[in-house]
Parts: structure tokens; C-alpha cells; sequence
């Protein structure tokens, strides 16, 4: 399949990619690894008429300690994050699943800000950043916010990035020595999560259990009150509102909900 013709523009930094959409409105999308975004063009999903290119803003693609979190800029590779040493040491969990996120092709073009703001509730790396309590930081034509990861993910495949912004930065609190896990449930490697589940200092979040990555706000009370995993688990899947597709049903994800959680919170209790 060929995506419908469109115009090609690269920005040199974030403020360069923030005028240009200014410039071109509902017209432009941004386009970073490509790796949904193609797809999508490919399949005549969407049809901007221009594309304005991220992937090789310099300013977009570091991973920096700073205070109490790990800075990382959008436009960093999910291959970067699976190979940061800071990250290994300072944040576990995301390296770790950022390693699940399609194969090794994938992981070499995709970006994590493209996976973050495309927003699959399937995919991994938003609901790794929702358990991490991360923070998103997003230019736009009057300068920066900041947005908590409670507020980012919106609705299906949608974010509080608005059309004329571009998500600069995630930041990651640093959970070091505390234990964490993530259990993604596929019928094949490589695809994406019928159910995932990431724990991490005593916070759980659900991949695919809804329109958006979710927190399992049951679980974790049940967890602050002093519950065993099986017992915290049990209510994993309380308030979501899982798809069903051709891999399960709603009872069925909702029992991977629980099963998964249970093996989360073993493993993260070490
Ligand atoms: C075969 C295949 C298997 C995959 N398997 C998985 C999987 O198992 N798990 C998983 O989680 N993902 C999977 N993915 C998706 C992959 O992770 C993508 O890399 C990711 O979803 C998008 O990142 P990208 O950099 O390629 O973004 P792009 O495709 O370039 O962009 C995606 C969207 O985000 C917008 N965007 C990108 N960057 C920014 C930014 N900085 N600010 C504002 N908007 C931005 C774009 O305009 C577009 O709307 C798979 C993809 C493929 C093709």
C-alpha cells in the first residue's frame, strides 16, 4: 500500500518543529520513528499534506539524570533506552519493557515520545511510564508545560498534546533499589499486549484494559493496606473497561488482569 502524496519537512530543533506546525495547522503531523505513524499513512488512515520530520533533532535524543528523575528527551530511540546504563541503574522497569516493544528493527527506528504519543493501550512503554508516575513535557507557540502522567493519556490514541505542540521530554522519577516487574501476555513475540501489566513500588498499571493504559487503583490501596499479592490482584481488574477482539474476551482479559498481576507483584516483592 502507498500513503496518499505528501510534502516532506525537517525540523532542526523543537521551536523549528513548533513553528512549522504553526505554519501548516491541521495539515501537518509530526513524524519521528515512523513505526505507527507509516502504517497508518500506508493504510490510508490518515493523509496530512505535510510531514514534518523529528527523528534527527539532536535536541530530542538524550537520557540525563537530573535530581530525583531521568530526563529523556522524545526523540530518543527505544534501542537507547534498552541500552542506558543510567536507565538500568536508575529507572529498571523502562529499559526493561522498552525490550518488548516489537522487534529489533523496530526498536532501532521507533522513539519512545512516538510511542508515548501515539498512545496504543496496547502498547508498552505508556503504561510502564504511568506506573513510574512519570512526567511529560510539552513546547508549544507560547513555551513549555508540564503535563503528569495521570493527565497525558486521554482517550483512545489520544493525549494531552495538542495539535500545535510536541512532546519535548519525559521525565522518570529514579526508583533504584525498589522492586518492580512487567508481564506482557502474547499469543506470538513481537505483538503487542493482549493484557501487560508494570509493577513498581507498589504502583500497577494495565496495558490493553481499556482506552488508555490504566492504574490499578484497587490493587495498590489493597497493597498500601498490607495485602499479599494474591490478595491485592484479586481486584486488579475493578473499573476497567477492556475491547474484546478476535484474542479474548472481556472476562478472559479481565482474568489475565488478575493472573498477570499476581505474578507482578510476586516478582517485584523479590
Ligand atoms: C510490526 C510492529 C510491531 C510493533 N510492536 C509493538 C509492541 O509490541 N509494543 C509497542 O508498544 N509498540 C509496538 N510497535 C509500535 C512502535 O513502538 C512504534 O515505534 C511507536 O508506537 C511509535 O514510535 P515512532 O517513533 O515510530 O512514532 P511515529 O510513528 O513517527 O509517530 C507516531 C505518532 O506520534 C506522533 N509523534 C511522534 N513523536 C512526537 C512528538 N515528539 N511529539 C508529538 N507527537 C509526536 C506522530 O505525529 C504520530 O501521530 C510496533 C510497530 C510495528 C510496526
Amino acid at each position: 500500500m502507498i500513503p496518499a502524496p505528501f510534502r516532506y519537512l525537517r525540523a532542526d530543533s523543537a521551536a523549528h518543529a513548533v513553528d512549522l506546525l504553526g505554519e501548516h495547522g491541521d495539515e501537518a503531523k509530526l513524524l519521528a520513528g515512523g513505526q505507527s505513524l507509516l502504517p497508518v499513512l500506508k493504510l490510508r488512515l490518515a493523509d496530512p499534506a505535510v510531514l514534518i520530520d523529528i527523528s534527527r533533532v539532536p535536541d530530542l535524543s538524550y537520557i540525563r539524570v537530573d535530581g530525583d528523575e531521568v530526563a529523556i528527551g522524545a526523540a530518543t530511540r527505544h534501542r537507547d533506552v534498552v541500552e542506558s546504563e543510567e536507565l538500568r541503574r536508575e529507572v529498571p522497569l523502562l529499559p526493561h519493557v522498552a525490550g518488548y516493544v516489537g522487534d529489533r528493527q523496530i526498536r532501532h527506528r521507533g522513539t519512545l515520545g512516538g510511542s508515548l504519543v501515539h498512545a496504543d493501550p496496547a502498547a508498552d512503554l505508556p503504561c510502564a511510564v504511568l506506573a513510574l508516575g512519570a512526567t511529560f513535557v510539552v513546547e508549544g507557540p507560547s513555551g513549555q508545560r508540564r503535563v503528569d502522567a495521570g493527565e497525558f493519556f486521554q482517550g483512545y490514541f489520544q493525549t494531552a498534546v495538542g495539535a500545535d505542540e510536541i512532546l519535548v521530554e519525559v521525565r522518570v522519577p529514579r526508583t533504584g533499589g525498589a522492586g518492580w516487574a512487567y508481564e506482557k501476555f502474547v499469543r506470538r513475540s513481537n505483538d503487542w499486549a493482549i493484557v501487560a501489566v508494570a509493577a513498581v513500588d507498589g504502583r500497577v498499571a494495565l496495558a490493553n484494559m481499556g482506552e488508555t493504559p490504566l492504574r490499578a487503583t484497587a490493587t495498590e490501596r489493597a497493597l498500601a493496606g498490607g495485602a499479599s499479592p494474591a490478595e491485592a490482584a484479586a481486584s486488579a481488574a475493578e473499573g476497567t473497561s477492556p475491547i474484546e477482539d478476535m484474542h479474548a474476551d472481556r472476562a478472559y482479559r479481565a482474568h489475565l488482569a488478575r493472573v498477570l498481576t499476581e505474578r507482578a507483584l510476586v516478582t517485584a516483592a523479590g
